[in-house]
């Protein structure tokens, strides 16, 4: 599984740093997409990702710099798929899009009047949020938000509601199928903003090859029933059990990606420990009332939340345009992430957080559990 940071800038697009768009790849090579600021399908270039490979979309929030390329994207994974219709019915390729309220109606807006059809289908999950999320003014802005409309390569989606635990934390819950769970979680900022918290199942150990020769058992369908969890009778009538066969199961990983934020506190409560979590950190601490006031962290408040939900490694993004690249700041006098990451350095002594600024086209690898902590 790795994280590719396609786009870590805050506000609008520069040469040097884009804005919000992160890929989660998973082993199986299928990607899933986390916000798509204007530029993103370039940042994909840039990054050799391959559009048509993105099978989900989450959105964070509807501010421009997170959904602006969004429209675009779709547009240009269609025209990638060169698929015949013959081919769309047989295949039906299906993105999924989770996002606020609102989602639905801003890709359908903009697909319908640029006359923009797909050549794949497309569906929209809403994330209905809670009465606390809005802003004082949210009326003022006339936010209009909800569309019953349909495009014509719109599959009809569903409106997710928050569920409330028996505490009156309240989340949402996206998937949860063999390989995942996905839930979302509301965090602080100026419009209705989610986290979300993608868990990845255990899953299955190797077979053991030498031990199933060993037991006269040749490759063939048994070899997946064992995969399964069935037990298998031998030609000779032995019983074969998968226990006795597969090694340690592989645990699954946990990666938590916030949109932006002044406080994730409301999401801490779906997270125990996890392997990595994304974290704004838009300005440096000396500029704490600025991003408070925006709705902003600093990397102060990224690391203690990052030691609250237990996390071994954070890596902050959504810098300020401000900020350069470590490596494109001409002078002294010029302000880089380096500010920002040593702010997050020194607020994480005493913890084991490992902590790093990502910068545009930045990968990290997330690193496999150890398979002993499940097979003890
Ligand atoms: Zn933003
Ligand atoms: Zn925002």
């Amino acid at each position: 599984m790795k994280l590719h940071f396609l786009g870590t800038g805050s506000s609008y697009p520069t040469t040097q740093r884009g804005v919000s768009a992160t890929v989660l790849q998973h082993d199986d090579g299928s990607l899933w997409l986390f916000d798509c600021g204007e530029g993103t399908q370039i940042q994909a270039q840039r990054a050799t990702i391959s559009r048509q490979k993105i099978t989900n979309i989450f959105v964070t929030h509807l501010h421009g710099d997170h959904v602006f390329g969004l429209p675009g994207l779709l547009c240009t994974i269609s025209s990638q798929m060169a698929l015949t219709a013959e081919e769309i019915k047989k295949r039906c390729p299906v993105v999924d899009i989770f996002g606020p309220l609102g989602i639905k109606r801003f890709i359908n807006t903009a697909l319908t009047t640029s006359h923009s059809p797909l050549n794949f289908h497309y569906r929209v999950n809403e994330l209905v949020p809670e009465e606390v999320q809005y802003p004082e003014n949210w009326e003022d802005m006339n936010a209009g938000v909800f569309t019953s409309h349909c495009h014509p390569s719109e599959l009809s989606g569903s409106h997710i509601k928050a569920t409330t635990d028996s505490n009156g934390n309240v989340h949402w819950q996206l998937k949860d199928d063999e390989h995942w769970n996905v839930t979302a979680g509301w965090i602080h900022h100026r419009v209705p903003t989610f986290g979300f918290v993608v868990k990845e199942k255990d899953r299955v150990g190797t077979l053991d090859k030498n031990k199933l020769l060993a037991l006269g058992i040749k490759p063939g369908p048994v070899y997946g029933q064992l995969k399964e969890g069935k037990s298998i009778i031998t030609e000779d009538g032995k019983t074969v059990t998968p226990h006795m066969v597969l090694g340690p199961p592989y645990p699954g990983r946990t990666v938590v990606i916030l949109g932006d934020t002044s406080d994730a506190s409301p999401l801490a409560h779906l997270v125990q420990s996890c392997d990595v979590v994304v974290h704004e950190a838009t300005y440096d601490d000396t500029l704490k009332d600025k991003a408070v006031e925006n709705g902003h962290s600093t990397p102060l408040q990224a690391v203690t939340f990052a030691k609250t939900i237990g996390a071994k490694t954070l890596l902050l993004n959504h810098f300020s345009q401000r900020y350069k690249a470590k490596c494109k700041a001409n002078s002294k006098e010029e302000e880089s992430i380096s500010i920002i990451e040593e702010q997050a350095l020194i607020a994480s002594v005493g913890s084991s957080v490992h902590i790093q600024c990502a910068d545009d086209m930045f990968v990290y690898d997330v690193p496999a559990r150890s398979r002993d902590m499940l097979s003890n």
